[in-house]
Parts: C-alpha cells; sequence; structure tokens
C-alpha cells in the first residue's frame, strides 16, 4: 500500500509549533506536539485552545469540530512519542546547532519511511538533510506566522530529496487548505529573503534617526499600504528570528547588503525580543502596545 500521511509529529510548540499543531488536528491529523518542557506544551495548548475558540465564535466551524481537532492533539516531552509519526516537523529555534541536534535524536526514534519536515526560515534544506538518516525524505515545508490565518506554505526540496518526500508534501499542504509555492533552496528562500531586509532597512531608519517608531510604522501602513509596519511585524516574528534570517542572508550571500542593524542586534541582547517576551520596538505590558523609542 502506498504510504499516506496521518500521524504528524511537531517538535517545538512556540508560537510556530502551535499553530502548525491546530491546523493540522482541524484538517483531521493526529498530532503528537513536542517540546523540551511541559510547561511549554500547557502554554502552547492553551494558545491553541484560545485560537480555536476565537475561530469557532466567528462561525468557521462548531464546538463539537473545535472538540474533536483538540482531541487530536497529544502533547508530549518525550521523544519516544515521536516513533508512530509518519510525517515531523521541526519548528523549534533558528539556530542550526539546535536543529542538527534534535535531528540526531529524533532520528533513531523514527518510523523509516518517516518524512522529516523542517519549518527553518532560513537555513539550507540541503546541509540540514545532510545531517540526517533520510536526505531523500526531508523536506522544507516553512508555515507563515499566524498559521491559522496566513495562506501560504513553501515548500524546499534539498538537493536530495526524492519526487515521493516531495509529492507527499504538497498532499499535505492543500490538505491543510493552504496554498504552495516552490522554492529552490536558498538563503531565506522567497518570502524571507525578501521581507526580511526590508524590515532590517526599517530598523536602519530608526537608528539613523530617521524616523521614530511610530513615524515609521505608520508611513509604510498609509504609505505603502501593508497591513501591518515593518517594526510591528518584527515583534510579531520575534527579534531573534529576524537576527537569524538576516545572518544566514549575510553569511549565505557574503552580500554586505544584507549587514544586520546593530540596534536588531542590541535589542535581541537586550532579551527584548518583540510580543513573546513583551517587549521589543513596542511594549506590550501595558493596554496598548507603547513604543520603545
Ligand atoms: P519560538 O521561540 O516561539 O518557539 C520555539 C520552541 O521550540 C520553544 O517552545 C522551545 O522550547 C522549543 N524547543 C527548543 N529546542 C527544542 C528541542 N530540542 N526539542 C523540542 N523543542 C525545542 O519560535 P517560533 O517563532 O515558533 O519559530 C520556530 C521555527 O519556525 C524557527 O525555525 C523559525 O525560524 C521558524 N519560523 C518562524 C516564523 C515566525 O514568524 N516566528 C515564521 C516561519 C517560520
Amino acid at each position: 500500500m502506498a504510504f499516506e500521511i496521518k500521524r504528524v509529529g511537531i517538535i517545538g510548540a512556540g508560537q510556530m509549533g502551535n499553530g502548525i499543531a491546530h491546523v493540522c488536528a482541524l484538517a483531521g491529523y493526529d498530532v503528537v506536539l513536542n517540546d523540551l518542557e511541559l510547561d511549554r506544551i500547557k502554554s502552547g495548548l492553551a494558545t491553541i485552545n484560545g485560537n480555536m475558540a476565537r475561530q469557532a465564535a466567528k462561525g468557521l466551524y462548531g464546538e463539537d469540530e473545535k472538540k474533536a481537532a483538540l482531541g487530536r492533539i497529544h502533547g508530549t516531552d518525550q521523544t519516544a512519542d515521536l516513533a508512530d509519526v509518519d510525517l515531523v516537523i521541526e519548528a523549534a529555534v533558528e539556530k542550526e546547532e539546535i536543529k542538527r541536534k534534535i535531528f540526531s535524536t529524533v532520528c533513531p526514534f523514527l518510523k523509516p519511511e518517516a518524512i522529516l519536515a523542517t519549518n527553518t526560515s532560513s537555513i539550507s534544506i540541503t546541509r540540514l538533510a545532510a545531517s540526517t538518516d533520510r536526505p531523500e525524505r526531508f523536506i522544507g515545508i516553512h508555515f507563515m506566522n499566524p498559521v491559522p490565518i496566513m495562506q501560504l506554505v513553501e515548500l524546499v526540496r534539498g538537493i536530495a530529496t526524492e519526487d515521493e518526500t516531495f509529492e507527499l508534501s504538497k498532499a499535505f499542504v492543500s490538505r491543510l487548505g493552504k496554498t504552495y509555492a516552490v522554492s529552490e533552496d536558498f538563503p531565506a528562500f522567497m518570502v524571507n529573503r525578501i521581507l526580511l531586509p526590508m524590515i532590517n532597512e526599517a530598523i536602519y531608519t530608526l537608528y539613523e534617526g530617521v524616523g521614530s517608531v511610530d513615524a515609521i510604522d505608520t508611513a509604510m501602513r498609509l504609505g505603502a499600504n501593508h497591513p501591518m509596519g515593518p517594526l510591528q511585524l518584527a515583534d510579531f516574528i520575534g527579534l531573534d528570528t529576524c537576527l537569524s534570517i538576516m545572518q544566514v542572508l549575510h553569511e549565505g550571500l557574503a552580500d554586505s547588503k544584507y549587514r544586520p542593524c546593530p540596534l536588531l542586534v542590541k535589542y535581541v541582547e537586550a532579551g527584548w525580543l518583540g510580543r513573546k517576551t513583551q517587549r521589543g520596538f513596542y511594549d506590550y505590558r501595558g493596554e496598548k502596545p507603547v513604543p520603545t523609542r
């Protein structure tokens, strides 16, 4: 019988991992949601619950469907619980050495035919694949944030990714009700190759005193018709993730135009990572976000 994806494992229950779990469960997949600590899994599950409640209140689906979807998600801090999944999507932090470590820990537990995917925003799929025992069954499935809302998924084949892996991934994305765009395996793929230099430039614009946080975001919202200002968007993505992507572009393409703005580095060093830590270019601790510069 042809290989079929029925159970999906997700590594990392952060903002992306919980979003991926959310859409997989709603599409009828059984989901194993893995993170290092039970607390993070708990908070991921609480976010899914809240997001599903909001969607149900909007009439996108009924209470029964929501309950059934939540019932399909099994949270665990045990890698061994990934043993019977057909597809694993790694959505842990954007650090190559951490991802490599995760793959070396997880691979021995997986079925030989299981597909291993990464949600990396920027790191070479070919290089990550080469660090696993299954480069042929390795692929980039890159979701956008917030996953339950954003329509696009980038699919990125590594050099060794075989056709069956690619076809199964396309069918998987379609079953989630999403649209895929196929990108070649170059640093940051398509969306972030274009988006992150714009965000980095907005941070330079702030750094050089051309405009305040509020002025820059207002300018791009009303002047370019962007739904969110670039600094607001940076906080939303996470400033650590933004910096990692700029570093991958800078190193991978060896072009000084991708130099990360020193102010971005400073925010990350301060631990002001955006919404997820309550502070970034805006302070989210009060009722309304307040610019921090
Ligand atoms: P996050 O910081 O919200 O979550 C990362 C999670 O991974 C944390 O809960 C952490 O505990 C967990 N983790 C770390 N090491 C682990 C391990 N060894 N085993 C299991 N879990 C582990 O980050 P995020 O924004 O969800 O990003 C995750 C990935 O998705 C990154 O590769 C990022 O580049 C990519 N991505 C992010 C966005 C975005 O807008 N934030 C968009 C697309 C893709």
